[in-house]
């Protein structure tokens, strides 16, 4: 313990409880990408700014304090620095990670009994992208499972990526089942609010989810792989398995983030796509299958001061998954796609109203 924190221990009784103990950046209950910024979540940034500077002895105000670890920094509202230089995400994650709670989730999984009726073992959330990809390889030929691949196509996956998809399936000998969902009415509605309400990658995630477990569910499948690369839930423990109860049904389902429960590294999905001979169509942004985060990052990223995928690759490098050097490469490059935006997210209203008109 430094000699500032031991000052400050000594006065712990009269100081507020921000400054006297740790909490995480989820104990902050905050939005992230400067979602709703309002008074309550400026008074926790706030507060946040004045411990990092006490902590670090840095002051955040003239310059954002970066965690020695990660990509976190003091420009992020939940995010504060300790003394040792550290985050509090990076903190929290350290003091919950234990590898048997992750294999103890793998086992788990594997040993999780069909549903009857069910066809296959799994359902692969599959994108299209290089994370589910190494997902679905991995549940095939490591692990054995009979899978169906999922595909939720939100309007903003390229038709390439989807034939791309469908050949590591053929290759596999897995079936490739598409799901439809509209997100441009959505994407519409936060770029005329400069997405201050929202980030289409979350709205896209929750529909997602939605979607895939509607499926799980009529095909009786109670196991979801997904191709995520960081934790479910970071307390009070660090686990891999979120676990959800239909109600109707009274199912249990189990997501299960398989990368990460096997701690693969960015090094490892590219050695295992190379292995089988596939690869992902090239876009731009932090997407191998979705245009729009490469679409939207200009914007969000004028307002925000910092990348909007800041807060999915730093949790990549706390994970060990991304080196923070890459991480920080990746999200150098931002170009202004505002006009394609637009006119993609009016094409696709477009073509949403045609299909009511022809209902
Ligand atoms: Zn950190």
């Amino acid at each position: 313990m430094t000699t500032q924190n031991t000052f400050i221990h000594s006065l712990g009784f009269i100081l507020p409880r921000f400054l006297r103990e740790d909490y995480s950046p989820y104990q902050c209950h905050v939005a992230v990408n400067g979602i709703n910024y309002n008074l309550r979540t400026r008074r926790i940034h706030l507060q946040n700014q004045i411990k990092t500077w006490i902590n670090t002895g840095k002051n955040p105000f003239l310059k954002p304090v970066e965690c020695k670890t990660c990509l976190f920094d003091t420009r992020i509202p939940n995010i504060y620095i300790g003394a040792d230089g550290i985050c509090n995400m990076c903190m929290t994650y350290k003091k919950n990670f234990k590898q048997e709670i992750l294999d103890s989730e793998l086992e788990t999984f594997l040993n999780t009994p069909r549903e009857e009726g069910a066809k296959v073992d799994a359902v692969v959330g599959f994108s299209g992208g290089k994370d589910s990809a190494v997902s679905l390889i991995t549940a095939r030929q490591k692990l054995g499972l009979e899978v169906t691949a999922v595909l939720v196509q939100n309007g903003f996956i390229p038709e390439q990526v989807i034939e791309n998809g469908r050949k590591l399936c053929d290759k596999l000998g897995v079936e490739l089942v598409v799901l439809n969902i509209d997100l441009a009415p959505y994407v519409k509605d936060m770029m005329e609010h400069k997405f201050k309400n929202g980030y289409p990658c979350y709205k896209c995630g929750d529909m997602f989810y939605k979607e895939i477990q509607n499926y799980c569910i009529e095909h009786h499948i109670n196991r979801i792989i997904m191709g995520r690369n960081w934790w479910h839930w970071i307390e009070p423990e660090v686990r891999s398995t979120k676990w959800l109860t239909d109600e109707k049904t009274g199912m249990k389902l189990q997501i299960f983030s398989l990368p990460f429960v096997l701690q693969l590294t960015e090094k490892d999905i590219y050695r295992i796509l190379d292995e089988v001979g596939w690869s992902t169509v090239k876009i731009h942004g932090n997407s191998t299958n979705c245009v729009l985060p490469g679409l939207v990052e200009y914007m969000v990223s004028k307002r925000l001061g910092y990348h909007p995928e800041l807060q999915l690759l730093s949790r990549e490098v706390i994970t060990g998954f991304l080196d923070k050097e890459e991480a920080k490469h990746q999200l150098s490059d931002i170009k202004d796609n505002t006009a394609t935006l637009e006119k993609l997210v009016n094409k696709k209203l477009e073509e949403i109203e045609n299909r009511k008109v022809n209902k």
